[in-house]
């Protein structure tokens, strides 16, 4: 018999999914954590009744949270990832020859250990590449007791409840300030506005003290129900943001990367916001 799975992040409205088969279940006095197979989505992974990810839509998210500031940054050769516990941000980096160093402090092992496992496409034997330090840590201790440098800094955490809230603080931002080189570019994933409009209002006011231009841009990811989803942009080089389609394209075509999603004319049009967002950030 086919049970249903009920996300039940947003008050009244939800997404369901046939459970086929649960791979993992995890109830702690803490959290519950399912890992199951449906049919459309292929396997996927929730965490407190949030959909975490999902195999068969997880690449619009990862390659929007890594090749927009990487792609944007043009040189970047050490980046930071905070969280990313399923690795898929991690193998999108790695995709980049240019990049020399990644560091990732996730708070979890377990997670990592049980996405090797059960969704071992996201991160496809990243956790091995040569130039990754795998980090276990909470990403809000991380940034302010190391002194190692980033050109990038990418938080793909959980929303902002429970560990994964002490990373949408000013403090954390500050650190991330801190750990960033001249002319380098911090990400977050930001939830979708359409229903976690004040999740975007509280990034605006926190991020903007730390960066001379903080925005958002918009990925599509149809698990992430309501919508655009928003990531959190911070650099103090504006000019980040208007590079010519053209650089893009040939940035695009030197890196040599294949992708499903991302491309030069989904980089130029991502940072353009719904009329409603930029209202409300009037007034953030
Ligand atoms: N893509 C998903 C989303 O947008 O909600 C989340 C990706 S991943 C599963 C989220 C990761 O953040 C998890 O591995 C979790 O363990 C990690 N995490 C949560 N709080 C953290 C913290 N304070 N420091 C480091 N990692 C954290």
């Amino acid at each position: 018999m086919t049970t249903s799975y009920k996300e039940t992040l947003h008050k009244g409205y939800g997404q369901a999914f046939d459970v086929e088969e649960v791979l993992f279940e995890q109830q702690t006095d803490s959290w519950h954590l399912i890992i199951f197979r449906n049919t459309t989505y292929g396997t996927v992974m929730a965490l407190d009744g949030i959909i975490q990810t999902t195999e068969r839509d997880e690449f619009v998210y990862h390659e929007m949270l890594t090749h927009v500031p990487i792609m944007a940054h043009g040189s970047a050769k050490r980046v930071l990832i905070i969280g990313g516990g399923d690795g898929g941000i991690l193998r999108e980096v790695c995709k980049h020859q240019s990049v020399e160093h990644v560091t990732q402090v996730e708070i979890d092992q377990a997670v990592i250990d049980m996405c090797k496992e059960y969704l071992p496409n996201h991160s496809n034997g990243a956790f091995d590449d040569p130039r990754a330090d795998i980090v276990i840590a909470d990403g809000i201790e991380y940034v302010h007791e190391t002194d190692e440098k980033f050109d990038v800094i990418i938080s793909d955490c959980t929303d902002p409840v429970g560990p994964g809230e002490v990373l949408f603080s000013s403090r954390f931002y500050e650190g991330c300030k801190k750990l960033l080189n001249e002319g380098g570019v911090f990400v977050a994933q930001n939830g979708v506005p359409f229903l976690q409009q004040d999740e975007v209002i509280t990034t605006r006011r926190r991020l903007s003290p730390y960066f001379k231009d903080q925005a958002f841009y918009r990925a599509a990811v149809p698990t992430y129900i309501g919508g655009d989803m928003t990531l959190a942009w911070g650099s103090d080089d504006e000019s980040l943001r208007q590079i010519a389609l053209s650089e893009l394209q040939s940035r695009y075509e030197q890196s040599g990367i294949k992708t499903r999603f991302y491309n030069p004319q989904m980089h130029k049009g991502c940072f353009g916001l719904p009329q409603y967002l930029l209202d409300a950030l009037e007034q953030a």
